[in-house]
């Protein structure tokens, strides 16, 4: 129970959240406060370093992948073949090259998970179980890596509140500033002036807050303007120039998107042109299509494979991004193979609740869990099962957490899922800045199986400091 004293605390903090702007809209389209925290995560000092030392080569991985169009097309064709909106995506490709810079703006997602392991069996006990803490990757987000405005008002919303004693002292977080100045650079580096951001937006979006923050940050800091338009008025409203994409008027130095990831994003047939339009153009996309396509599930399992990932990194590299990788295999893998020694079925369902299966899908609200794998599985045809990732759950470490939702305060057990930003600039696959840019952190119910902070399930918080 809480005391009066502590609720008209709690109501001014969320007071205090709103004058910041951070803020989101419910599905009835009412106003209100983004969901946060007010316990700060405590982790391990090293695995924090460990995680931030990681987005530089994960960034510059993706920039390899995303180069290698016949890596691309061999995976993912054979998906495409059974899934109309990846073949659709795929088809938005354009035969020309007309774009040689990429802009990557992504979010790596991990949890911190303590796993048992056997001691060393040469040393003295032998059979001693040690418990080691250790990062699990759940996806890196190549496409619309949310939450770098909210995340950052937030962060200084806590340190507030810190100097005024009410919260234990959080590590100082700006994503906001680094994406910002990676969007300026961008732009710059297109020679342009006077062009300006286009912001792929969906058509109700509920998030617009952390959208309308980084605009508002271009503009203040470098006097960059940003045009929002979703991809059906990209078609109407823009056209092509020299190569150039102009909209309103303006030259579009680089297109971001914070939509076009879903089937729902293309339900009009025009939607599916303006993306053609875009790809068509010289603009810098973010992200372009190859780069969207390097952060497909399936890109993601089938880097998990020591051999196919040696391709694209450094053996040091290699052994570092291994150690944070889950056990993925697709669906189909499962189903044909011998390796578990039990029958196929058997096996699933003896590990359903050990597992995620994922769809190729982003944007939350996709995956399965447990006894729904086990209902899905009968129909999903034999031909369809490598579209499917088995993906084993990651079982994060637990701690209390006050959590606002919506005007309520309310203390649960709970995990949180920490993303790295990190944003890098190539030119012809050349890498020219790699920076890592922050943290987000989304703290929930450790009963939750999905993280939607706009679905109300996760509430934004920030690391406390280790001292
Ligand atoms: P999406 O592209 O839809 O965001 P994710 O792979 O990020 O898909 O999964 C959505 C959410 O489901 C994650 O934010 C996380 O909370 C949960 N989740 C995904 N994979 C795992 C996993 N292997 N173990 C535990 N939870 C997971
Ligand atoms: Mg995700």
């Amino acid at each position: 129970m809480q005391t009066q004293e502590q609720k008209d605390l709690i109501q001014n903090v969320i007071e205090q959240a709103k004058l910041r702007g951070i803020m989101k809209y419910l599905p009835n389209g009412e106003l209100t406060h983004a969901p946060f925290s007010l316990s700060p995560y405590s982790m391990n000092q090293s695995v924090f370093e460990e995680m931030a030392e990681l987005t530089i080569p994960f960034s510059e991985l993706m920039i390899r992948v995303s180069r290698n169009t016949d890596f691309l097309a061999h995976h993912l064709e054979p998906i495409a073949a059974i899934d109309p909106f990846l073949k659709m995506l795929m088809e938005c490709r354009s035969n020309e090259i007309t774009q040689n810079c990429q802009l990557l703006v992504q979010r790596n997602d991990f949890f911190i998970a303590n796993i048992k392991q056997n001691h060393d069996k040469n040393s003295y006990p032998s059979n001693e179980i040690q418990e080691r803490t250790v990062l699990r990757q759940v996806e890196l987000n190549t496409v619309s890596a949310s939450f770098p405005f909210l995340i950052t008002k937030l962060n200084q919303l806590h340190k507030q509140l810190f100097e005024q004693n009410e919260l234990p002292r959080v590590i100082k977080n700006n994503p906001l500033d680094a994406v910002v100045d990676a969007f300026a650079y961008a732009i710059q580096n297109y020679g342009i002036s006077d062009s300006v951001m286009l912001l792929i937006v969906q058509n109700d979006e509920k998030n617009i807050f952390d959208q309308l923050g980084l605009e508002l940050h271009l503009w203040e800091k470098y006097k960059i303007a940003t045009v929002r338009k979703t991809l059906t008025e990209i078609y109407t409203d823009g056209k092509l120039n020299q190569g150039h994409l102009v909209v309103n008027g303006k030259i579009v130095a680089v297109t971001y998107y914070r939509a076009g990831y879903t089937p729902y994003d293309f339900h009009a047939q025009e939607a599916f042109k303006g993306r053609k339009l875009v790809e068509a153009s010289s603009t810098i996309q973010v992200p372009d299509l190859e780069m969207q396509l390097s952060g497909m599930k399936k890109i993601q399992q089938i880097l998990t494979k020591k051999e196919v990932l040696s391709d694209f990194v450094s053996e040091d590299i290699s052994v570092r991004l291994l150690k944070t990788f889950a056990k993925m295999h697709t669906l189909d893998e499962i189903t044909n193979t011998s390796e578990f020694q039990i029958s196929p079925a058997k096996w699933l369902s003896e590990n359903a609740d050990d597992y995620v299966l994922k769809p190729q899908r982003e944007g939350g609200g996709n995956n399965f869990y447990g006894s729904e794998i086990l209902k899905l599985i009968p129909s999903i045809k034999k031909e369809e099962q490598k579209a499917f990732i088995m993906m084993e759950k990651i079982k994060a470490e637990t701690h209390s957490s006050l959590q606002l939702v919506n005007g309520q305060a309310e203390t649960l057990n709970c995990v949180s899922e920490i993303g790295r930003f990190g944003v890098c600039f190539a030119e012809k696959g050349e890498v020219k800045t790699n920076l890592d840019a922050g943290y987000l952190v989304r703290t929930k119910a450790k009963n939750k199986n999905e993280g939607g902070v706009c679905a109300g399930f996760s509430c934004l918080n920030s690391i406390a400091d280790f001292d």
